[in-house]
């Protein structure tokens, strides 16, 4: 087994978790609906991306509506 040859130095061990803190998520405003929707994402309230319908709308999903 690889061991450490020195003890991780309370330093390093801080630079080390200088990339561990947590982000808050990213979010926009649905241009179609204004509900707050991820970037890049299909809107999960009315499943509208790029200015059309790709999805079942949330509502819609529910009553088991197959789109193809
Ligand atoms: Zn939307």
């Amino acid at each position: 087994m690889a061991v450490p040859k020195k003890k991780t130095s309370p330093s390093r061990r801080g630079m080390r978790r200088s990339h561990e803190a947590l982000r808050s998520e990213a979010y926009g405003e649905c241009p179609n609906c204004g509900e707050l929707k991820r970037p890049h994402h299909v809107c999960a309230h009315c499943g509208y991306y790029d200015g059309r319908e790709v999805a079942p709308a949330a509502d819609k999903a529910l009553k088991g509506v197959v789109r193809i």
